[in-house]
């Protein structure tokens, strides 16, 4: 056992020590301390909102091809940098390697989105009822950012909110989470790297203390959250302010099989969309409503197809299916969701309980329960971990009522080759997102953001832009 490396923050472009206490991080696959950090306290959050505050007029002069440019810089050396990144990703929470190594491509790929919709940012013209007034609507940075990130996608979360306020002519601090922090500090050493002005991009590490010391400071101009809905409450309740907030929150996403589905399809839909990442994904599939014609058949093919994950030590096994989970909390709320079920009448058709050969890693197997009814807590409630229930329908409209009733409003799947149950589908499912015989709503140009209960604004898209912009009428008399 190697001793744990301790992390730095990066303020005003320097890597800095703290003197707070410290927070430990263990590796999930093998219970060991792997990394300390600093809980950072409200100075270091100080310094870091400062350098911010300091730097956000130079930046905001920047030539918009320049930031772009600066962007693309990230993006290439995150390219050279992705084994370094991916393995703390894996170390830290748990993610098999190979699937840890795609999100930092894709946070790659990212910058340079970014990097692009910074350039084609402009405003309008309005014409006037009186002569010799012109309007014009400029579209102007928000200001200092504060972005708050969780550990299951460490690396994207925080880059969707990165590269999206620096290609608007934000400044920004970012608090990732203290299950995951050394991805975060490599992907600063690319912003480190690519040159970027000191303060444009801050890194305070630690848990909820300096996020709080953070989405209070009077000097921040907006937050961009990413977490769980109960931090997510107390942080709209703790600005200074009533500055922007946009809010990426929890989900209990459902799926629906219809009659006309190709049930081979939406088979290996199901398995990749539960049990990928472990199932700690937001947008991760955790309850199926599959039509009485073909429930069986979908059931038992998707056992048999969960039976067939492997699953490991990502860093041992880097094409493992499945790591284990990250913190003891899910691994004991998985085990919590799955014997509430069992006592409300499901039945276990695969996997049901931890991995022992595993521990002291948080190994469970992935799940999948039969004859779920919507008062268990896996049908409502956010599980975060590697379950699936599943439930019978014989109307449509029972399944969509069902697949609507709960407080989330992030994702939705459907399988049906019927045109009608199609459209149908894609218009009474309330999410903001709906992926309908396939499981990747999520593409980097098209806006990504929850309703009701898991939260609003948009990331992804023009729209992930457009969030770090503010609008200024400006109206010229010129006499013309
Ligand atoms: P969390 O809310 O516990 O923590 C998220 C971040 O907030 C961490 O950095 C944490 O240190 C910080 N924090 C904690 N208390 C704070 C406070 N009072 N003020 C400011 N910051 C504080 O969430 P988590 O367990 O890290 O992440 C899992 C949750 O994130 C799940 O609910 C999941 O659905 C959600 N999530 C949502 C999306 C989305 O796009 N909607 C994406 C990924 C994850």
């Amino acid at each position: 056992m190697t001793s744990p490396r301790t992390q730095q923050n990066y303020i005003n472009g320097t890597w800095v020590d703290s003197a707070a206490a410290q927070v430990s991080v263990v590796n999930p696959a093998t219970s060991e301390v792997v990394t300390v950090v600093p809980d950072s306290d409200a100075s270091d959050v100080d310094a870091a909102v400062r350098a911010a505050h300091a730097a956000r007029t130079s930046w905001r002069r920047t030539n918009p091809f320049q930031r772009a440019a600066y962007l693309h810089a990230i993006a290439d050396q995150i390219a050279d940098a992705v084994d370094a990144i991916a393995s703390e990703i894996t170390l830290e929470m748990g993610k098999p390697l190979d699937e840890a190594r795609g999100e930092v491509r894709k946070a790659g790929e990212a910058f340079h989105f970014y990097a692009e919709e910074t350039t084609r940012t402009f405003g309008q013209i309005i014409p006037n009822s009186q002569d010799g007034f012109t309007s014009l609507v400029e579209k102007e940075p928000v200001g200092v950012v504060g972005a708050i990130s969780p550990w299951n996608y460490p690396v994207e979360l925080i880059t969707w909110k990165l590269a999206a306020s620096l290609g608007a002519g934000c400044t920004i601090v970012v608090k990732p989470s203290e299950y995951s922090p050394s991805s975060a500090v490599e992907l600063f050493r690319c912003v480190e790297r690519a040159g970027v002005p000191a303060g444009v991009a801050n890194l305070v590490l630690g848990a909820g203390q300096p996020g709080k010391a953070l989405v209070s400071h009077p000097l921040l101009n907006k937050v961009a959250f990413t977490g769980s809905n109960a931090t997510g409450g107390a942080i709209s309740r703790s600005t200074s302010a009533a500055i922007p907030l946009s809010m990426e929150l929890g989900g209990n996403c459902p799926l629906i099989v219809t009659a006309h589905a190709d049930v081979p399809a939406a088979v290996a839909g199901t398995v990749r969309r539960s049990f990928r990442n472990a199932g700690q994904i937001c947008i991760a599939i955790n309850r199926a409503y599959v039509h009485a014609d073909v429930y069986q058949d979908y059931l038992q093919k998707v056992a048999k197809a969960t039976a067939q994950l492997s699953v490991g030590d990502g860093l041992a096994n880097p094409g493992a299916d499945v790591g284990p989970v990250t913190t003891q909390e899910i691994f004991d709320r998985t085990g919590d969701h799955i014997e509430d079920a069992k006592t409300k009448g499901a039945t276990v058709v695969q996997g049901g309980g931890p991995i022992a050969d595993l521990a002291p890693g948080l190994f469970f197997e992935p799940t999948v329960l039969a004859d779920c009814t919507q008062d268990m807590l896996l049908m409502h409630d956010e599980t975060f971990g590697p379950v699936l229930g599943v439930s019978s329908f014989t109307q449509l409209d029972d399944a969509i009522e069902r697949a609507n009733s709960t407080f989330a409003g992030l994702a939705a799947y459907a399988y049906t080759t019927d045109l009608t149950e199609t459209f149908r589908l894609g218009r009474d499912l309330d999410y903001g997102n709906v992926a309908i015989n396939n499981v990747d709503a999520g593409i980097i140009n098209a806006p990504y953001g929850g309703r009701k209960g898991s939260g609003y604004g948009y990331e992804h898209g023009r729209e992930g832009l457009e969030g770090y912009l503010q609008l200024k009428h400006l109206r010229i008399h010129h006499g013309q």
